[in-house]
C-alpha cells in the first residue's frame, strides 16, 4: 500500500516561511535602498523528498499555446484580449482557488477524512504549475444543479451520475459546467488500479485538470493521459500548467498569492 508522504505540511511551511521572509523584505525596504539580490530561488522552497518541483514556463506566451492541449478551446480565455490577465497567469507566482466538495448518494465515500490523504497528494503535485486547491466539502443540501455555479469549480462524489453526454464513467470532468464527478462503485475497481496513485489520488487531479481546460495526452508519465498505468507520474507540462492557470484565475476565481515571495 501506499504511504503518503507527510510532506505536504513541511510544503506549507517553507513556502510560508519564504513568505514571511518576502514580508520582512518589504518593510526593511520601505525606508532604505532597495538590495540586490535577496528573494529567495523558488526552486528550493519544496523541500527535498517533495517529488513534484515548480515547472519552468518562462519561454511561454499563454496567447500562444498549442490548441492540442485544450479541451473546449472555444471556452477558454482569449489573451491576445485579456493580456494583462494572461501576464499573471504568466507569472510564477502562486494561485488559489477554492473547490467545492460534494457527497452525493455515494455508497462508498461520505466523509472528509476518507479524502483528505488523496486531497493532499493533489496539492502536492499540483506545485508543478503553482496552483493550490482550498477544497471545502459542503453540505449536500447546497449542492448545485448541473447549470448552476458554472463558474465555482466543483466536486461531487456519486453514485453512478452520468456525464453529459449519457455514458456513465469512472470519472469525469466538465469544463463548461465547472464540475467533476467521481462514480464510487465504478472508481473503486480494484482491477483498475494499475499504480498506487490511481486510487483517487490521479483521478482528482486528472479530473480538475479537464475542468480546467486540459485535453488528453498521450505520454504514460502525464496526469492527463487517459486510463491508468505503472508508468504514470502525474507529470505536468508546463504549457498545461499554463492553461490551468489561466483557467483558474479567469474562469474560478484564483487569486494570486498577493507577496511575490521569490524568483
Ligand atoms: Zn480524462
Amino acid at each position: 500500500m501506499y504511504a503518503f508522504p507527510r510532506s505536504i505540511k513541511s510544503a506549507r511551511h517553507a513556502i510560508l516561511t519564504c513568505t514571511y521572509a518576502g514580508m520582512l523584505l518589504f518593510t526593511s525596504t520601505i525606508h532604505a535602498e532597495p538590495p540586490q539580490t535577496t528573494l529567495p530561488d523558488c526552486s528550493t522552497i519544496l523541500p527535498s523528498e517533495y517529488q513534484w518541483q515548480a515547472l519552468d514556463w518562462s519561454h511561454l506566451r499563454a496567447a500562444d499555446l498549442q490548441r492540442v492541449f485544450k479541451i473546449f478551446p472555444d471556452q477558454q480565455p482569449d489573451c491576445a484580449r485579456d493580456a494583462a490577465m494572461c501576464s499573471e497567469a504568466e507569472s510564477k507566482r502562486s494561485i488559489e482557488v477554492d473547490v467545492d466538495v460534494f457527497f452525493q448518494d455515494s455508497a462508498i465515500w461520505s466523509k472528509p477524512e476518507q479524502l483528505q490523504s488523496y486531497m493532499a497528494l493533489v496539492n502536492r503535485y499540483y506545485q508543478q504549475a503553482r496552483i493550490t486547491f482550498n477544497f471545502k466539502f459542503r453540505p449536500a443540501n447546497e449542492l448545485p444543479t448541473w447549470a448552476e455555479n458554472r463558474n465555482q469549480l466543483t466536486i461531487i462524489f456519486a453514485a453512478a451520475m452520468p456525464a453529459p453526454a449519457g455514458k456513465v464513467a469512472d470519472a469525469f470532468g466538465n469544463l463548461p459546467a465547472g464540475k467533476a464527478v467521481f462514480n464510487d462503485v465504478l472508481m473503486q475497481r480494484q482491477d483498475r488500479h494499475a499504480n498506487p496513485y490511481f486510487l483517487m489520488g490521479k483521478p482528482l487531479g486528472h479530473e480538475l485538470g479537464h475542468v480546467l481546460g486540459l485535453a488528453h495526452t498521450q505520454d504514460k508519465a502525464l496526469l492527463m493521459t487517459q486510463g491508468t498505468s505503472s508508468q504514470n507520474a502525474l507529470d505536468i507540462l508546463p504549457e498545461q500548467a499554463l492553461i490551468m492557470r489561466v483557467m483558474a484565475l479567469q474562469r474560478f476565481g484564483g487569486k494570486l498569492d498577493p507577496v511575490s515571495t521569490c524568483h
